[in-house]
Parts: structure tokens; sequence; C-alpha cells
């Protein structure tokens, strides 16, 4: 029960270790593998479990460091926690120097357009935010072949699954889909047979 278990390069085993991660959580240990495969995932899961670096680990690992468009999109509820989300994902690729860039509201939208511009590797948002960005085509999303939707349920109860939909009409087909959700009402399961292709239901 280590992370050297999981297919994942030295420099993120170290990046773990320097975060003092020496055991993979319950999430971790279901998600990571299943992740590192490509396959859709549902996974329902709480805060605090662990579940921000079981996605993380796998996006920092698949994306290629020399592309220079966004090749995954991470989309949050709030603006919180896409900021936590973009340290987490900052911290685990520190030695393969992966760059996140974090976009939502109430915040420049002219910063946010001249980071879009530098290379990123992942981009982390509130659904407006990304939306708004892609109509505007300063969030190249032609890259993109990772999409996670954080705390789903969230989402929904903040109006935002209207905007999550027009993201996701957006992306290139060809991705993997990974949902994440402490709850799954109807609209989210909806969402899911929608967008995800024979999705792995992981519950811990
Ligand atoms: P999360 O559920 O993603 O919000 O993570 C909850 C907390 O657990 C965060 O402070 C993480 O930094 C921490 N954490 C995540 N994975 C591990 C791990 N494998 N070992 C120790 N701490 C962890």
């Amino acid at each position: 029960n280590h992370f050297s278990q999981f297919s994942i390069s030295a420099d993120i085993q170290r990046a773990l270790a320097e975060l003092s991660y020496t055991k993979p959580t319950d999430v971790q240990q279901a998600v990571i593998p299943s992740a590192l495969l490509k396959k859709d995932l549902i996974v329902k899961s709480q805060t605090g479990s662990g579940k921000t670096a079981s996605f993380a680990i796998p996006l920092v690992e698949m994306t290629d460091w020399d592309e220079n468009k966004p090749q995954a999109l991470v989309l949050t509820p709030t603006r919180e926690l896409a900021a936590q989300v973009k340290e987490d994902i900052t911290n685990i690729g520190r030695f393969k120097r992966t760059k996140a860039t974090a976009v939502y509201g109430k915040s420049p939208f002219a910063r946010q357009k001249l980071e879009l511009k530098q290379k990123t590797h992942i981009v982390v948002g509130t659904p407006g935010r990304v939306l708004d960005h892609i109509e505007k085509e300063t969030l190249d999303v032609n890259k993109i072949r990772f999409l996670v939707i954080d705390e789903a349920d969230e989402m929904l109860n903040m109006g935002f699954i209207e905007q999550v939909s027009a993201i996701i009409e957006r992306l290139p087909a060809e991705r993997v889909t990974m949902l994440f959700s402490a709850t799954f009402p109807p609209d989210i399961a909806r969402l899911s047979e929608k967008y995800m292709n024979v999705p792995e239901r992981i519950e811990v």
C-alpha cells in the first residue's frame, strides 16, 4: 500500500514524498489505476478523502510536458476550490514542471487571458468563467483530452449545470471524463449518461 505500486513517474513519487503523502487514501487506491488506464469514471467521494490528488496524480502523469496548449480541464463549483486544486496540481507536478492555471469569476479576465497565452498543461476553473474564456477564444480547448467535473452535485446546487453542459459540448469528443460527486441526483445521472462513455463506478 504505497504510491510506488502505481505506474507513475519518479518525478511524481518524489513530489508525493515531499508532501508527506506516504500511503494512498482509499479513494486514491481505487481511482489512480483506473484513471491511468484512461477509463471514464464516476466517483462517489467526500471532501477530505484525498479526492483531489486521486485525479491530480493521473492528470500530471498523463499530460505531455512538450504540448503548449491545455490538455486537461478541471471544473469546480467555487473559486476557493479552483485555487486549491491548482495548488495541489502544482505541488504534485513540481518536479515535472507541470503548469496549472486557475480561472474564475470576480478576478480580472485580462490577467487570466495573459496566463492562458503561456504554456499551460491543466486549466482549473469555475463554469461561468471557463465558458467565457472558451467563447472569447482566450482558452483553446482543441487539445483537451481529460475532463474532471469536481463536486458535480455542488455545481448543480449552484445552478451551473447548463454551463457545464455548454462547456462539455465544446470539448473534443475523444477524451477521458472523470466525475466526482458526494450524491447522485437525477440531473447528475443524466449528465453522466449523456457525456460519458461506459463509465466505471467507484464508491469507497
Ligand atoms: P481532499 O479530499 O482532496 O480535499 O484532501 C484532503 C487533505 O488530505 C488535503 O489536505 C491533502 O493534502 C491531504 N492528502 C491527500 N492525499 C493524501 C495522502 N495520500 N496522504 C496524506 N495526506 C493526503
